[in-house]
């Protein structure tokens, strides 16, 4: 007989999230997010241009350089970041389709690390854990040092293999 090993809670949200981020139409980068509270999946977003707008699989993305100060070795520099600002990132599409007393000590699964308006954002929507599979490392630094003082559970699933061609290539 074969023994299937059943999945467990953060296997089970995060392959939900991961099939919620094929709905993206965005080029550079396929996010899902899931709001849970205890084990009750509350709501469900990716990122994309807003209903009824041309997305960026449409009119392409929409390409936004900014220049940012980041301390390196100590010495302060001016660091160029690019991002497509087409879509609405999908954890603030979450908290425009979920209400404030459901997320209110919620946690929740997102396929990629939280860009820094994202971490922002959820940092004050209720939420109390952040659970994600692809670092991005952009905004990694400052996002996981305001966690930390925020007191948000923020971890990775390391180990995670997401279910077959959820996922694609993404552009850093
Ligand atoms: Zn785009
Ligand atoms: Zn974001």
């Amino acid at each position: 007989m074969t023994v299937v090993k059943r999945k467990n809670w953060d296997t089970y949200f995060m392959d939900i999230a991961c099939m919620v981020s094929t709905r993206s139409r965005c080029n550079r980068r396929h996010v899902g997010a899931v709001l849970v509270q205890g084990k009750k999946l509350l709501g469900t977003a990716y990122n994309g241009a807003p209903m009824g707008v041309p997305d960026c699989s449409e009119a392409g993305c929409m390409i936004s350089e900014t220049v940012e100060m980041e301390v390196v070795d100590g010495n302060e520099k001016m660091v160029k970041k690019q991002r497509c600002i087409r879509t609405i990132h999908a954890e603030q599409n979450l908290l425009l389709f979920t209400d404030r007393i459901d997320r209110e000590g919620s946690t929740v699964y997102v396929t990629d690390e939280p860009c820094w308006t994202c971490a922002n954002m959820l940092a004050n929507s209720g939420i109390v854990e952040i659970v994600y599979y692809r670092p991005y490392r952009k905004d990694m630094e400052k996002v996981r040092a305001m966690m930390a003082s925020k007191g948000i559970v923020f971890r990775q699933l390391e180990s995670y293999e997401p279910p077959a061609e959820t996922m694609i290539t993404v552009s850093e």
